[in-house]
């Protein structure tokens, strides 16, 4: 059972995120609104730097708690840093996202290592999930983009149309992370689960 009560750990944790969110996020809110296509440099990469030193959290940072400690911390900052401005923290800060949540969920030790690592290094970077298709959204069963393995290329081919990709350009475009892309596998061509 998960204990909700918050260690003294993860309240001042949360008094720091508290005032972060305060000096660091708010004053920026008018100003993003109205340039929404542009990023707050100075910002991310201060955030970045938190969390890849270890001073907030994200996935894949060797965290010494346990997984319920874990949760509360990243609900608590998400509490904070949204409350700060939610536009700027789940539409701008880098970070793993999605994408490394899945892998964290389901990858390999190996996969893990390859994936993950990069999110604690220099460069801010971003992950993202890509699920939504122009027709389907909260129906997943309805996704028709297919993954299919080219033998010869030893590649998985993607063919479909994914939409609302949160952080998708952030990492393929502006720093070396990821997107884990939902499809349905074809099997008759040599796909596997
Ligand atoms: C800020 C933001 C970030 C996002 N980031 C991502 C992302 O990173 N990756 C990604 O893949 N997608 C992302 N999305 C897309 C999001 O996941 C979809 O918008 C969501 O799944 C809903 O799909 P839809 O917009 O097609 O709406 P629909 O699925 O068409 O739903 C429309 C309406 O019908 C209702 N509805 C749907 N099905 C049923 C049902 N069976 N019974 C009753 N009511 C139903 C819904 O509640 C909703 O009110 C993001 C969206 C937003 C707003």
């Amino acid at each position: 059972m998960i204990n909700f009560e918050l260690s003294p750990k993860i309240k001042n944790i949360r008094n720091l995120i508290h005032s972060l969110a305060l000096n660091n996020l708010r004053p920026l809110s008018r100003q993003y609104d109205e340039e929404e296509h542009t990023k707050p440099a100075d910002l991310i990469d201060m955030m970045h730097q938190l969390s890849r030193g270890g001073g907030i959290s994200g996935v894949g940072k060797g965290r010494k708690e346990g997984p319920s400690d874990a949760t509360l911390m990243n609900a608590v900052l998400a509490e904070e840093l949204c409350w700060g401005d939610a536009g700027l923290t789940l539409l701008s800060l880098p970070g793993g996202g999605l994408g490394a949540a899945a892998i964290q969920a389901t990858g390999t030790p190996e996969q893990k290592e390859r994936f993950l690592k990069r999110f604690s290094e220099e460069k801010p970077t971003w992950g993202a999930m890509a699920i939504t298709e122009p027709d389907a959204g909260s129906d997943t069963a309805a996704i028709t983009t297919t993954a299919t393995l080219d033998r010869e290329k030893n590649e998985w081919v993607l063919n479909g149309e994914k939409i609302f990709v949160t952080s998708g350009k952030s990492a393929l475009k502006d720093s070396k992370g990821f997107v884990v892309v939902w499809a349905t596998v074809d099997k008759k061509q040599g796909g596997r689960e």
